[in-house]
């Protein structure tokens, strides 16, 4: 059995080599290379040029030969904002919403995250991990090699511990790579809404009770909060987020989604990893956004799937020179799909990003917002061999054929885990 693999027949490598993150112009830069070539050694990235150039590298000659046969090769998707541990659909609402309710009216009403709550609570392990599964194997197909996974729909000790428990055991059990996020701020859960101080008595819960074991089973790398109307307001955002500082978890936020409430200032104060969403950002805000590390994670498909209208302002984010980067938010109320090229078809036609622009967004700007620009997120000499192979002759067609399945192979850690039959 060789070690070494050669991937050749690459009508375009994209390779998005070159400093991480991506700001401004240099988002577009692709590090394209025509008649592309790949080898991979133990399951890292031992050379990848032209097949010229790769072909003379040492071993190349005794790799196993892989020829993808004109195809498109690109880093693997990095998927830095998902919810991918939940019971069911919430698919009743969908119907209610297309009728003109508002998120806000259906989360009054005991549906929308509490809804998922609910299941969650009444799900046994082996069901959610059977769904999870499932939904990876689905993630892979379409070209993801890495996803970021919170909780956030147990919001009581035991639920939000089995969620992340369950991630780790994934994270063992099958091939794709899971970044565990801790969210039991998601929302106030039903127990304690409606009580005098019921948001204050959650919120110690969260930093009292949950922080502390989750730290101790070390399941988590980064804690969020959703800091919004109707979620969780700046100060207790601010409070939940320094405590899980303290004990070493890096801040994210879901930020400016449904209201602008100053989330984001708090993410850049916090030097959090990423700030997600961003649909009611201010002039303010994209400034800070720009002279910070923080990521300004786009999630356009809830936008879509929920039919509004303001989507975030990608362009005049990209021109501030923030450091934007895609994601699915796979969830089951406001962004049910795990595809990456569709979401790069919903960048281009709705955030006005170019294709270019919006595959290192959902790449490299992604592994960065997870701290792995490192090891994933382009095709350089010592990273992962993770790579995705698209049915396409120009990487303009992945978002171009929106709603399309146009991923032929994926490969993690030089181990094939999607082929096209
Ligand atoms: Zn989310």
């Amino acid at each position: 059995m060789t070690e070494n693999l050669l991937i050749t027949g690459a009508a375009q490598l994209l390779t998005v080599r070159g400093d991480a993150p991506r700001r401004g112009n240099s988002l577009s830069n692709l590090g394209l290379v025509k008649d592309g070539a790949v080898l991979v050694s133990d399951g890292k990235i031992a050379a990848a040029g032209t097949r010229k150039q790769v072909e003379a590298r040492k071993g190349a000659k005794e790799a196993e030969k892989l020829d993808v046969g004109g195809r498109v090769v690109l880093p693997g998707f990095v998927d830095s904002h998902t919810h991918l541990i939940h019971a069911v659909s919430r698919v009743e609402e969908y119907e209610l919403k297309i009728q003109g309710a508002s998120y806000e009216e259906i989360a009054k009403k005991g549906g929308g995250i509490l809804n998922s709550v609910k299941k969650l609570r009444a799900a046994t392990s082996e069901a959610l991990k059977l769904r999870a599964r499932a939904a990876l194997e689905e993630f892979a197909s379409y070209g993801t090699t890495t996803v970021e996974a919170k909780s956030g729909y147990g919001l009581d000790v035991a639920s939000e511990l089995k969620i992340l428990r369950l991630q780790r055991e994934l994270k063992r059990e099958q091939p794709l790579e899971i970044v565990s996020t801790f969210l039991g701020a998601h929302v106030v859960p039903a127990e304690f809404r409606g009580k005098p101080d019921g948001g204050e008595r959650y919120v110690a819960v969260v930093v009292e009770q949950m922080l502390p074991d989750v730290v101790n089973e070390n399941l988590a790398e980064f804690c969020d909060v959703f800091c919004d109307r109707g979620a969780f307001p700046v100060a207790q955002s601010r409070r939940i987020l320094s405590e899980a500082l303290a004990h070493g978890l890096a801040p994210r936020l879901h930020a400016e989604q449904l209201s602008h409430t100053g989330a984001t200032q708090l993410a850049v104060e916090l030097g959090a990893a990423s700030c997600d969403h961003l649909e009611h950002v201010s002039a303010a805000d994209i400034r800070a956004l720009a002279n910070s590390e923080t990521v300004a994670t786009l999630l356009p498909g809830c936008d879509f799937h929920l039919g509004w209208k303001n989507y975030a302002p990608a362009r005049k984010l990209i021109e501030a020179g923030a450091i934007v980067a895609l994601a699915t938010d796979y969830n089951p109320g406001t962004s049910p799909t795990l595809s990456m090229p569709m979401v790069l078809s919903l960048a281009c036609a709705q955030l006005r990003m170019t294709p270019a622009e919006a595959i290192a967004a959902a790449t490299i700007n992604g592994a960065y917002a997870l701290k792995r620009e490192k090891q994933i997120g382009s095709l350089e000499v010592g990273k992962q061999a993770d790579l995705a192979v698209f049915e396409v002759e120009d990487y303009r067609e992945i978002p171009y054929y929106f709603g399309m399945q146009p991923c032929w192979m994926t490969m993690k850690r030089g181990e094939i885990v999607y082929m096209r039959d």
